[in-house]
């Protein structure tokens, strides 16, 4: 008899052939990053084992990209369970590295991989370092995106939205996120969503298939008004603000003269740095003090924000801030200026470096490597991840091929010790096979749901429709 024990059963894995070439890349992190890299070490003929915080791989591509877009996330998703599929990758999901945390860097180390790659994205978040920005109703950007692409435990804790929503920033990420609230959240109970930049409308970094989505949530009036009223401290520091060529190279569907705009309503504040976040009784912000910023040109030809002291109070009940990410200090490797330490060439700073650097011991940390966005916060699309895992793929497969060819690869790294290692520690890891079935429940409650897409939003219900899976597998075999 085959029944559900409420014990999760243990993972199986499948032998792999064994050459004595073959080696043993550890990257820790499976997103675009981690998954492309761990694709190119096992094509090269080495062994890849990814541990991955989630359950699920994909990172941001799965838990970051705006949830509509299925064509694209289904298209990724493809691509990932190709990789994954290689004999020679490994996944252990549901496993976090880090000081503390289920592994630490020393643990892995202890299992003599021949390289690591760190791929773990920037988990971190720039603060705004304002009074009262523990008020509730205020959250970083990316953890906001995880509620709604219901990454556990993001997607159960409370990022309860208002009527009335500043948001901090002005690229992609602030509009997927305006989008949301005006067009896609549950809650429909977004009134205006506002998005302030501290410098002017050149400063636009969004793209125009982005806010096309939302074109016609844009207040033109209010807009207009707001070009008219930053546009002679912009013209200070050389920069044209007319609105004829910010709609033309911003927002196009404004020109046009039949143009009407609809509520809720997105609104723009340029030139304006949030200065304070005043609380109401109930713990949550009530108001945005927010700083007026002259535009002051330096000898670089870049602009910068300067505070000229007018101040004013926006209410609003929420407030997010997508100010950009940065690297996980809790992972415990070296920190550098854009994410973990690495050592530029002087001669040419612009050249991308992969080698993870010892500043105390001013050497490279011999094979150990970073990539994606754990290497460079924040820079770039799902394309530019896979490019720079690869790359630093390519930088872990140069150092192999420096090392001595071993009689046997080493036990200690092997997917079968390393499950030992984390059952050994109570730990529940997340196996190939556990995704597939995970897959196909997702899929039956899609049906059933008559979605497109279904993603069970915690662990628990993960590993229980894991579990319902494998019965019904086994006893179909019976
Ligand atoms: C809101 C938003 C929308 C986006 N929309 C698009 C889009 O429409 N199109 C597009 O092309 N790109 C989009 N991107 C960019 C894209 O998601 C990123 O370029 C890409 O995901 C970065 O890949 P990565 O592998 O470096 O990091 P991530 O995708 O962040 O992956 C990091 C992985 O590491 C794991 N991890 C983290 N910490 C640990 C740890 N300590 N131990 C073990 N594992 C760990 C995580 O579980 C995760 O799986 C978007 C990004 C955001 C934030």
């Amino acid at each position: 008899m085959h029944a559900n024990s409420s014990r999760p059963s243990p993972p199986r894995l499948h032998p792999l052939p064994r050459s004595p070439r073959m080696k043993t890349v550890f990257v820790v992190g499976a997103g675009p990053a981690g998954i492309f890299a761990a694709r190119k070490i096992a094509l090269a003929g080495h062994r890849a084992v990814l541990f991955n915080r989630d359950i699920k791989p994909g990172g941001l591509a799965e838990y970051g990209i705006y949830p509509l877009k299925d064509k694209m996330k289904f298209g990724l998703r493809k691509q990932f369970a190709q990789a994954l599929a290689l004999p020679n990758v490994s996944y252990f999901g549901n496993i976090k590295i880090g000081n503390g945390c289920d592994l630490t860097l020393a643990d892995l180390d202890a299992m003599h991989p021949s390289a690591i790659l760190y791929t773990c994205g920037a988990q971190g978040a720039h603060r705004l370092g304002l009074p009262g920005e523990d008020a509730k109703g205020v959250y970083a950007a990316k953890d906001f995106v995880y509620h709604y692409n219901q990454l556990p435990p993001y997607a159960s804790a409370d990022f309860s939205t208002g009527r009335r929503i500043a948001v901090i920033g002005i690229g992609n990420v602030a509009i997927d996120i305006a989008r949301w609230l005006l067009l896609d959240s549950p809650s429909r109970l977004a009134e205006e969503v506002i998005i302030l930049a501290r410098r002017g409308p050149h400063e636009i970094k969004f793209d125009k298939k982005e806010i096309d989505h939302v074109i016609h949530h844009v207040d033109r009036a209010a807009l207009l008004a707001e070009l008219a009223r930053v546009e002679s401290r912009c013209a200070a520091a050389g920069e044209e603000v007319s609105a004829a060529a910010i709609f033309a190279e911003h927002f196009p569907a404004l020109s046009a003269e039949d143009f009407t705009s609809i509520p809720p309503r997105l609104s723009f504040r340029f030139l304006s740095s949030p200065t304070a976040i005043l609380p109401g009784p109930d713990g949550r912000i009530a108001q945005l003090e927010v700083g007026d910023n002259d535009l002051v040109l330096r000898p670089d030809g870049s602009t910068k924000p300067v505070p000229n002291g007018q101040k004013s109070l926006l209410d609003v009940d929420t407030l997010i801030f997508a100010i950009g990410d940065k690297h996980d200090e809790q992972l415990g490797l070296p920190i550098g200026p854009n994410g973990y330490a690495v050592q530029l060439n002087p001669d040419h700073p612009d050249e991308p470096v992969f080698q993870v650097w010892d500043p105390v011991l001013s050497q490279p940390l011999a094979g150990r490597f970073v990539a994606g966005w754990a290497r460079r916060a924040s820079t770039g699309l799902v394309g530019i991840a896979r490019h720079d895992g690869e790359v630093g793929a390519q930088a872990a497969l140069d150092y192999l091929a420096t090392l001595p060819e071993a009689d046997a690869p080493n036990p200690e790294s092997s997917p079968e010790s390393i499950l030992s290692l984390l059952e050994s520690r109570g730990l529940r890891p997340v196996t190939k096979d556990d995704l597939t079935l995970l897959a196909a429940a997702e899929q039956q409650e899609a049906v059933k749901r008559n979605l497109s897409d279904y993603k069970f939003s915690d662990n628990e219900s993960m590993f229980a429709a894991i579990e319902r899976e494998k019965a019904a597998v086994t006893s179909s075999g019976d």
